[in-house]
Parts: structure tokens; C-alpha cells; sequence
């Protein structure tokens, strides 16, 4: 069957009820996880819309398969598929230490400009988790991913770059950088924090979420993050006038979003004491980088945390976690972040029917202890294999 194409118009998608979806395997465990990924979506997609809707697969050739297959590991053909189709789900690629080539997912995020990281941290009942009340866990970090401390600018101590910027910033700045300093620069620039904020309360909005809480440490640095947050404040009393109510100004009510902000360091607090209390959280990259692994602990480690990079009518989904070589091919990796990443996925193109049952397979799987290895060891129960976990997710649907 041929595939149908997603467009992106007027600032909506429009999805066929045959859409291709481009889809990359991966390295080490990734084409386990990638299969299991899809046969529980098609499962879903076919018990959900009982034939009127199915995915077509197309995959794409990336890492270590495309190094070998056609001699680069990010082939342009794969990332002008991407664009040309612009719903997509991968799995993790490796990236070689100390030489090779650079991260493929970093230059995917670049390349596409997928300027927000989303990364939800829900609690599946039996997960085992450090906290009390994990049920009351239930967030999604917005995280910038596109600058911040991450842009790569830096200088390394004892280097004549280094050297320079350093006398540029004491002699003509007033600044007293010691000389055995490395400097790095930490650039936020308002239009990329007011599309991410943006893209968090659309989110917030389209997904029936209470609170957003814009997250930043703008008590010490005020330029930056202080500014992010500022900016953050801008663009939703300018754009969302009758969906947000700002946090001292009355409670959130029906159809409104309540709007705050927390300092960093609080909210890792906040997220541990009263995470019932906080819906979307929307941050600077590096803030969004530490809180989501904090999140991602909360509900049950690496194996059950799914992402999306976003941009503008573009997306692509991944488990959060790496390509786990060590178990590549024993057939016992936990593969329910590839399936939590098609279940945004599937919602992000406005399948929520299909997603809602992946949801619901997930919970009640877990809950009768068919679990994966991961899991298993908290849980004191024989582990399934990949494959056997998939099929008993699959019957659960
Ligand atoms: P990793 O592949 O995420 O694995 C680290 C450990 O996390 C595993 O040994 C395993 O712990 C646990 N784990 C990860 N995925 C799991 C799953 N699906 N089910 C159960 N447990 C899981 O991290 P890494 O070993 O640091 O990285 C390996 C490679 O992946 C590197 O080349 C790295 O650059 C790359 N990477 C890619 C992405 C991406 O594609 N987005 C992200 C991160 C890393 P236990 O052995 O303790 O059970």
C-alpha cells in the first residue's frame, strides 16, 4: 500500500489515514526495540480505527547500518526524509568516545531545527519507583534544545582563544577572570525562549494540563535565564490572553492554564515533595537536561522514559536512553520507552484513540507483573523477554 504524506498547514497537521512514517532502527539494541515499537503500534492503530487507518513504515539508514550500507552514518537522504515527511521515530544511536563521528542525534536535533526536547514523566502503577506517592507523578519537561551553554562556545585554559577573550572581558569588560580559567559563553536569545514557551502551554493546552511552570535560575543569572523567564511571561500574556492566569493573580479554572515559575534548584524539590503540583514544566536546555533524568528516576529509570524533539510541524520521536550495546541481540532490553515515544507520537499526529490504547496496554501489563529484566530485579519477578513482554503488552491492548 502506498503512503500518504502529513502536511503542514495554516500552523496544523494534516494527517491521511495512511500516513508514511520514516522510521530509523538504531544501533546495538535499538532494531529489537524498533520492532517490538512497531508491531505494538500497528496492533493499536488496527484495534483503534479497525482498518480504516495504518501506518506505512518507511525506514531510513542511519549510524552504524548506514556506515556500512552506503559508507556515511547520516545519509542527506535521511534527513530530507525527515523534512519531507515530518513525523518520524528512530532508535538510539550509538556515538562513537574519543573520535568517529559526532552525535548523530545532536546533528539531527541541528539539522531540523527540533528547537524543544519533550520528555513526560508519567507513573504507570507498579513501576518500581524511590518515591512514596509516584502515582502523583505526572509531568513533561519542555526542554530548549537549541542553545544555552550547549551551543559549543567555548575556550580551553592556556589556549591563545582562550587568552584573548579573557583580557577582552577584563580590560574592556571590568570582569576579573583568572588566568587559569576555561571560559565557556551561555547565549539564550528571546525568540527561541518565547517558541519554546510557546510550543509548552500549546502542549499544556492540547493535552488537558493544568500548570506550567516556567523553570530557571534568574536570581543568579539575570540576563540569561531570568531574561528566559521574563520572555517566557511575555509571549503567554501576549498570545494565550484568555487560556492563562498567572499564579497571585487566581486559580487555575475550567479551560485556563495557571502560569508560574520556579528557581532551579527548588523545583528539584518541588518535583520530589509535591509533584501533583506542577503539569508542564518549560526550561532553559541545561536545566532541562538535568531535571528530565531526575523525572525519568522517579518513574521507573531509563527503560520507561520516551522523548520528542519538535520544531515547527516536524518531529521526531526516541526512547530517551542509548543504544545499551552490552544487550544488543539477547533479546531482553525493556522496549517500553520506544513504545511511550510512539504513543506521543501517534498523539502528536492526533491519533489519540491508538495512543490511549498503548497507554492503557502499558498500565495493565506492568500492573500483572510482566515486566522486562529492569524492572523484574525491583519487582522480585521472572523477567520476560523482549519479545514475550511485546506480546503480552499486545494482548492487553
Ligand atoms: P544507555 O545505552 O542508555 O545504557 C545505559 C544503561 O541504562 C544500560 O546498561 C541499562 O542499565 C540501562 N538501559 C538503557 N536502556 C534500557 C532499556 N531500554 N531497558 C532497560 N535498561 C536500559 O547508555 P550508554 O551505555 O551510556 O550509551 C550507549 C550508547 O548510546 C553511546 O554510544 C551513547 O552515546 C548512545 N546514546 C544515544 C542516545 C540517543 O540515541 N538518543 C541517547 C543516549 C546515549 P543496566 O545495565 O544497569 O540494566
Amino acid at each position: 500500500m502506498k503512503g500518504g504524506k502529513i502536511r503542514f498547514v495554516n500552523g496544523k497537521l494534516v494527517v491521511p489515514d495512511n500516513p508514511t512514517v520514516p522510521f530509523i532502527e538504531g544501533d546495538g539494541t535499538g532494531p529489537e526495540i524498533m520492532r517490538s515499537v512497531r508491531s505494538v503500534v500497528d496492533a493499536a492503530v488496527e484495534k483503534a480505527y479497525s482498518g480504516r487507518r495504518r501506518i506505512i513504515w518507511k525506514e531510513l539508514l542511519a549510524g552504524e547500518k548506514a556506515l556500512k550500507e552506503v559508507g556515511e552514518p547520516l545519509p542527506k537522504e535521511t534527513v530530507d526524509a525527515i523534512r519531507e515527511y515530518r513525523v518520524a521515530i528512530k532508535g538510539p544511536l550509538t556515538t562513537p568516545v574519543g573520535g568517529g563521528y559526532r552525535s548523530l542525534n545532536v546533528a539531527l536535533r541541528q539539522l531540523l531545527d527540533l528547537y524543544a526536547n519533550v520528555r513526560p514523566a508519567k507513573y504507570y502503577p507498579g513501576v518500581p519507583s524511590p518515591l512514596r506517592y509516584p502515582e502523583k507523578v505526572n509531568m513533561v519537561v519542555f526542554r530548549e534544545n537549541t542553545e544555552d551553554v550547549y551551543a559549543g562556545i567555548e575556550w580551553k585554559m592556556g589556549t591563545q582563544e582562550c587568552e584573548k577573550v579573557r583580557r577582552f572581558l577584563n580590560e574592556e569588560m571590568g570582569a576579573n577572570v583568572p588566568e587559569d580559567a576555561g571560559i565557556g559563553v551561555k547565549p539564550i536569545s528571546k525568540r527561541r525562549s518565547q517558541r519554546l514557551v510557546r510550543r509548552a502551554m500549546e502542549y499544556a493546552i492540547e493535552n488537558g494540563y493544568k500548570v506550567l511552570t516556567l523553570m530557571h535560575k534568574g536570581n543568579i543569572m539575570k540576563y540569561t535565564e531570568g531574561a528566559f523567564r521574563d520572555w517566557g511571561y511575555e509571549v503567554l500574556k501576549e498570545e494565550f490572553p484568555d487560556r492563562v492566569v498567572f499564579e497571585g493573580e487566581g486559580e487555575e479554572t475550567e479551560g485556563k492554564v495557571l502560569v508560574n515559575d520556579r528557581i532551579a534548584d527548588n523545583m528539584f524539590q518541588q518535583i520530589l515533595t509535591r509533584p501533583d503540583e506542577y503539569g508542564v514544566i518549560a526550561t532553559t536546555n541545561l536545566n532541562g537536561d538535568y531535571i528530565s533524568d531526575a523525572l525519568a528516576a522517579l518513574v521507573g529509570g531509563l527503560g520507561m522514559a520516551p522523548g520528542a524533539n519538535v520544531g515547527d510541524g516536524i518531529a521526531l520521536f526516541e526512547p530517551v536512553h542509548g543504544s545499551a550495546p552490552k544487550y544488543a541481540g539477547k533479546n531482553v532490553i525493556n522496549p517500553t520507552a520506544g513504545i511511550l515515544a510512539a504513543k506521543l507520537m501517534l498523539e502528536y499526529m492526533g491519533w489519540k484513540e491508538a495512543a490511549d490504547l498503548i497507554d492503557g496496554a502499558v498500565g495493565r501489563t506492568i500492573s500483572q507483573r510482566k515486566v522486562t529484566y529492569d524492572l523484574a530485579r525491583h519487582l522480585g519477578v521472572a523477567p520476560l523477554s523482549t519479545t514475550d513482554y511485546t506480546e503480552a503488552l499486545i494482548e492487553n491492548l
